[in-house]
């Protein structure tokens, strides 16, 4: 795809979601992050924040978790039920297979970071609004920023489509890698999608590989 071409998927994912104009700054988040400069900082900032109505029925935030010097960074989309409870991110049975995922590349879940694109739980799993999206945006931002990974995989479409800026379906953005600010990010589905799908895990291979290739190559 040449950049034209992902310049227009970016404008048509802003024309889906409503959006009339652009002007050139990052996320509306962004700016709850401050001159945050360490992960606890924004930890701090992140736990108190009341920016958009998901923290009126959290239980905890997810903030992320994981090695702060991690190459390979997951962003997936928000908390689930469990994730609520516990304050931490795929702790679930999705979890257990992200889990699973991590080590099919020779890596330990202690050697990657683990984020969400919303750090509230959207009540009853429903997908988040594009409001909580943008107010939420600029903490994924800030910490992919602070980690400065390798690669970054993003699980499902939402977060794919978020960070990505692209509206098109993850069938079709997953299997090779995209730019997110000079990082390779390649798109696969979420774990949860392979729990009710287990064909897909054959695809969710081929891409965890490119992914294994790209961090030795780096
Ligand atoms: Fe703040 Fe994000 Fe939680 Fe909304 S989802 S209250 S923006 S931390």
């Amino acid at each position: 795809m040449t950049i034209r071409e992902e310049l227009d998927e970016r404008l048509k994912f802003y024309r889906s979601m409503g959006v009339r104009y652009l002007n050139c700054v990052s996320g509306e988040g962004s700016d709850l992050c401050g001159g945050t400069e360490s992960l606890d900082e924004l930890r701090e900032k992140v736990l108190e924040c009341t920016a958009c109505p998901l923290h009126k029925t959290r239980t905890k935030v997810v903030f992320g978790d994981g090695n702060t010097n991690a190459q390979l960074m997951f962003v997936g989309e928000a908390p689930g039920r469990d994730e609520d409870l516990q304050g931490e991110p795929f702790v679930g049975k999705a979890g257990q297979l992200l889990t699973k995922i991590i080590e099919a590349i020779d890596l330990q879940r202690k050697d990657v970071y683990i984020g969400n694109i919303i750090k509230c739980r959207p009540p009853e799993n429903r997908d988040p609004a594009l409001e909580e999206i943008q107010a939420c945006r600029g903490f994924i931002e800030k910490q992919i920023d602070i980690i400065n990974p390798k690669v970054i995989v993003t699980l499902g479409a939402h977060a794919s489509r978020s960070l990505l800026e692209m509206d098109l379906p993850i069938s079709k953005l997953r299997g090779r890698f995209r730019d997110y600010k000079n990082i390779p990010l390649m798109p696969t589905f979420h774990p949860a999608y392979l729990l009710r799908n287990p064909a897909g895990k054959r695809e969710v291979w081929a891409d965890m590989q490119k992914v294994r290739d790209r961090l030795r190559e780096s």
